[in-house]
């Protein structure tokens, strides 16, 4: 897929934590591309059907039609549709931190062909931890965008986000579904206000 005569694409990396607006800066960004005449594809992990299947949902109720892909490999088929279907100048990815690691040489792809590539998702876990793969992702981009939410507890900017409610599908190690918005499960919080920076 790369040609060493086409001038790489460039990346932008939305990161924060949960209620940090990611999705919103996402759609705002496509949609800017798209009035500027821009071929875009935009995908979303399947886990996330917030509002149901075949669009990104904002917490703060926007849309945007986006493909449902469960694997890296829904990616390329998604790029491979839309190269064959005219071109495509940028591919939009939200949720990204599902995808784990095959995502970075997934990314890696699309910008040695050529494509600008724009991802959004979680860099924090809900246990303040790096998550993987946004921090790497976000240290070999050309642009990132680091957002924070409002702490639930202080009102002050908040990178990080707690979980204060357990579901029955939940499981003590679970990264997976659990962690698609919802007020009742998450919580924001700043460095001071949440458990894991807690002073002994
Ligand atoms: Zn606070």
């Amino acid at each position: 897929m790369t040609d060493p005569t086409t001038t790489p694409g460039r990346l932008t990396v939305i990161g924060g934590p949960m209620f940090a607006g990611k999705s919103g800066e996402l759609l705002t960004r496509v949609r800017r591309r798209g009035i500027a005449g821009a071929r875009v594809a935009v995908v979303s992990h399947a886990w996330d059907t917030r509002q149901g299947d075949g669009v990104i949902a904002t917490h703060d109720g926007g849309t945007i039609p986006a493909r449902g892909a469960s694997s890296v490999e829904d990616i390329d088929a998604a790029v491979a549709e839309a190269l064959a279907d005219g071109g495509l100048d940028l591919v939009a990815i939200d949720e990204a931190q599902f995808f784990g690691a095959d995502l970075r040489p997934c990314v890696e792809r699309l910008l040695g062909a050529g494509i600008d590539v724009l991802v959004a998702g979680l860099c924090v876990t809900f246990d303040a931890e790096p998550f993987a793969p946004l921090p790497d992702l976000m240290a070999l981009a050309e642009e990132t965008v680091k957002l924070t939410a409002v702490c639930v507890t202080c009102g002050r900017d908040a990178s990080f986000h707690e979980r204060i409610e357990r579901s029955a599908a939940d499981s003590p190690d679970d990264l997976g579904p659990g962690h698609v918005g919802g007020t009742r499960m998450y919580a924001a919080r700043c460095r001071e206000h949440h458990p894991a920076f807690a002073r002994g």
